[in-house]
């Protein structure tokens, strides 16, 4: 193939559904990523089933490796409030092998330990990237290659709104006695973990995962999973740490600049974190790939129907979710036991609709049982529009 259709750049859950959906619509598709064939699979294994639903991501039995049936939202003290949201843990490595053996299957190329180096630009389009040392050239590149991936920027987009927001995690796979069975995963929110949560979710059996991402302490967040770690043991026993994984989740960064000339940028790179949105931002990449292919325009102009299509389905639920974090991050131990108090009522199966109704639905609660309590919850969000 000497000029592709279609050069993605990173084999995340966003690069692999485009190119399994370009591959499918026919596109001569190349998929590049600088990691081993046998790489340990990421981290992130867990979604919820309506963000899967939305995103039309395949919740196959081979591809779960258990089911949870909810979450519970605790509060710094310990309080909690419980959302009855099913949800999975996935088997990882499966479900990279289903979009990869499928993109292969329907004719797109995969190529490991190739690793993209800059773009090739010409007359302010982009026109593929120079990937181990050699230009590969591709009618319209995407690039989906992770949060620390400054490949967008070097085509003079900035993909992210707020950069400084990573949220810096450290996930550690553990076994204790019995600390797999719980049927909820927990999300503990205040200083135990600024800015985002601490994890702890249970695989089944003696396993499960503990984890905090924190927001504005810098990427070593080694001392507040000390602490979580403490407390989790005082609460389930002592655990032996397996192994650990670090990254940054780009949950609160907001996606920005998402297209230029013959380039589209999907996934965390440009703040599409998630597995689920990451997958379905990178289908409607690929969707829109051949559109423009089919009309023979690759211009910015073309390419922000992607943009417009993404942001009809997605926008909202990164705006609301921004918010909420940036509510969070500005609010004290005991303001946000106060909320957790407030909510332990809430009948949670009423959070359904668009992002926005939901935030409402709950601030109504709120507004009903401490009106003091929500006029300081209002004063934090609207800081967090600023
Ligand atoms: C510890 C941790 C746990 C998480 N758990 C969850 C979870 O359970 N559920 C969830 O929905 N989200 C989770 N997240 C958030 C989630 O990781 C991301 O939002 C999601 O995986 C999106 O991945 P990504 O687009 O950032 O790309 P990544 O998954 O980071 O993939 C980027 C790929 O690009 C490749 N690459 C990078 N640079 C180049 C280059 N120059 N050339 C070629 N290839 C390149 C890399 O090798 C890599 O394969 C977690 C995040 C962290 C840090």
């Amino acid at each position: 193939m000497d000029r592709a259709d279609v050069l993605v750049i990173g084999a995340s859950p966003a690069g692999m559904a485009c190119t399994l959906e370009c591959a499918r619509l026919g596109l001569a598709t190349v998929l590049v990523d600088s990691k081993r064939p046998d790489y340990v699979p990421s981290p992130a294994n867990t979604v919820f089933e309506a963000m899967a639903k939305k995103a039309h991501m395949p919740l196959e039995p081979h591809l779960v490796r258990r089911w949870l049936k909810g979450m519970v939202i605790r509060s710094p003290s310990g309080r909690g409030i419980r959302v009855d949201a099913r949800g999975c843990v996935l088997h990882r490595d499966r479900l990279d092998a289903h979009y990869i053996e499928e993109a292969e299957r329907r004719g797109a190329r995969v190529l490991w330990q190739h690793r993209a180096e800059r773009l090739v630009v010409s007359d302010g389009i982009v026109e593929g990237a120079v990937v181990n040392g050699e230009p590969m050239r591709a009618a319209i590149t995407v690039v989906a290659c992770g949060v620390d991936c400054g490949l967008a920027r070097l085509a003079g987009i900035s993909p992210m709104r707020h950069p400084h927001d990573l949220a810096w995690a450290l996930e550690a796979h553990v076994v204790g006695e019995g600390v797999g069975e719980p049927e909820y995963f927990e999300y503990t929110v205040g200083s135990v973990a600024p800015g985002w949560k601490a994890t702890y979710t249970p695989l089944g059996g003696d396993e499960a995962t503990i984890g905090v991402y924190v927001r504005r302490h810098g990427r070593d967040v080694s001392a507040f999973f000390e602490r979580h770690l403490t407390r989790f043991e005082a609460e389930h026993g002592p655990v032996r740490v397996l192994s650990v994984a670090k990254g940054a989740d780009p949950v609160a960064t907001l996606p920005h600049e998402l297209v230029c000339g013959g380039l589209m940028v999907c996934g965390g790179v440009c703040g599409q974190s998630g597995i689920a949105y990451g997958i379905r931002a990178g289908t409607l990449a690929a969707q829109t790939a051949a559109e423009a292919l089919d009309k023979g325009d690759v211009s910015a102009a073309m390419l922000r129907a992607y943009v417009r299509r993404w942001r009809r389905e997605l926008w909202w639920e990164h705006v609301v979710g921004r918010l909420s974090l940036e509510m969070l991050r500005r609010m004290r131990d005991e303001e946000i036991d106060a909320l957790v108090a407030a909510l332990e009522d809430y009948d949670t199966s009423r959070l359904r609709g668009h992002p926005l109704l939901k935030l409402a639905g709950v601030g109504m609660h709120v507004v009903r049982k401490s009106p003091l309590l929500a006029l300081t919850l209002l004063r934090k969000i609207s800081q967090g529009m600023t």
